[in-house]
């Protein structure tokens, strides 16, 4: 079956690598995809999908229902791109000046698509399946945005599944994991309100750089005091501005935090921790803190069953070799981490490639490329779980 269904797969690759390169040439910003969004839709209604647009902005969803299965299927993939300037030199490269699929967007839209098609002409599969295509992962919270407008009021599901490249890993290998698999990611800003003054008379003001200082020290006691030292946080002060001139002591500081965890609970008391020190250390100082804390995306943890499903479907497609069956936690953050809030599912990684080739190159950087010896597979891949899925 599933040598078949790569066999399969392999054949239509090189249609759905044009359209992959197509998509990476024509890169687009978060809630901008109106030619990739466009792309997918007239592809879905092609293959006799119903087709829904303008769900969170430019999302939209494709459905296929067949047989008389109650089970109701969501597969994700990500259409955005980011604001970095290309710098591959490949012919498919970026046509668009400082935009670019430098994370592998494109890759994995092409993937559920050649999936879809595959589904369509010859799946063998009863019940429903929902290909749910989102705009803006990249920090604008596209997911979030899609189920503010009704995303699983209208296409209920049991379970969401989605797929992340990853550099690094084995072109191809297929690393999933149970429980908590991404972090949330939280941002701060504080702004610091003393009295401003003279260089040589700061018994007359009251200092916000010192204040500041302090507090970006007293803030490395949160994660080494405060938390479980077996748990995952990260508290960074990314930025910090205050003054502009030798003896001028400013008005006000500010401060930028980037505060991840990878449990809820811990995220809840670094939250707690942060604020009070910030607050008490303030107050010391006799300057005023405003804190303003803006939650961002949700820790991701793939659920039990889900998960369990996730690697029978890896095992049987690739075999053991090619699958990591637990893999490593990862501190960056992705919106999926909200569907898995609402509903059941699981997360995985299929490798971009290792050591010297060309598929080793992180995300988010100007020389990324999606591998598309990836295509056939992660396309396999969701085929075969959703023939597995909805019987
Ligand atoms: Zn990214
Ligand atoms: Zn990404």
């Amino acid at each position: 079956m599933s040598t078949l269904l790569l066999d399969a797969l392999n054949q239509k690759a090189d249609a759905f690598i044009s359209l992959r390169r197509d998509i990476h040439r024509h890169p687009e910003l978060a809630f901008d995809e109106h030619r990739t969004s466009a792309l997918v839709a007239e592809k879905l209604q092609s293959w006799g999908y119903a087709v829904e647009r303008g769900l969170g902005g430019t999302g939209l969803v494709g459905q296929l229902v067949r047989g008389d299965g109650q089970r109701r299927l969501g597969l994700r993939a990500d259409m955005d791109a980011l604001p970095i300037h290309e710098a591959t030199g490949l012919p498919h490269a970026s046509c668009h000046a400082g935009v670019m699929h430098a994370c592998g967007h494109d890759g994995h839209t092409a993937m559920l698509l050649a999936a879809a098609q595959h589904l369509a002409q010859s799946g063998d599969f009863s019940g429903t399946l929902n290909l749910i295509f989102q705009p803006a992962e990249e920090g604008g919270g596209g997911a979030l945005r899609m189920m503010d407008d009704g995303l699983f009021e209208k296409y209920p599901c049991d379970a969401v599944f989605a797929m992340h490249n990853m550099p690094g890993i084995p072109q191809g290998r297929l690393v999933l994991r149970e429980g908590a698999a991404m972090a949330s990611s939280d941002y701060v800003t504080v702004t610091l309100t003393g009295v401003g003054g003279h260089g040589a008379m700061p018994h007359r003001a009251a200092d916000p750089v010192v204040a500041a200082a302090s507090i970006v020290m007293a803030l490395q006691t949160v994660v080494s005091r405060n938390i479980d030292p077996l748990q995952m946080a990260v508290v960074t002060v990314g930025a910090l501005h205050a003054g502009k001139a030798n003896n001028v002591i400013p008005q006000s500081a500010t401060l930028e935090l980037s505060v991840r965890a990878l449990d809820r609970e811990v995220r809840t008391r670094l939250e707690q921790r942060i604020k009070a020190l910030i607050a008490a250390q303030a107050a010391s100082f006799e300057v005023r803190a405003q804190i303003d804390w803006r939650p961002g995306y949700a820790v991701l943890v793939n659920t039990p069953d889900e998960t369990a499903f996730a690697r029978e479907v890896a095992l049987e497609l690739v075999g053991d070799e090619r699958v990591t069956l637990q893999g490593p936690a990862v501190t960056g953050s992705e919106d999926f981490a909200f569907m898995l809030e609402r509903v059941p599912g699981s997360y995985l990684f299929i490798g971009n490639g290792d050591g010297d080739s060309a598929g080793a190159c992180m995300v988010h950087n100007p020389g990324y490329d999606f591998n598309d010896a990836n295509l056939p597979i992660g396309a396999a891949y969701w085929a075969l779980l959703a023939q597995r899925f909805l019987v």
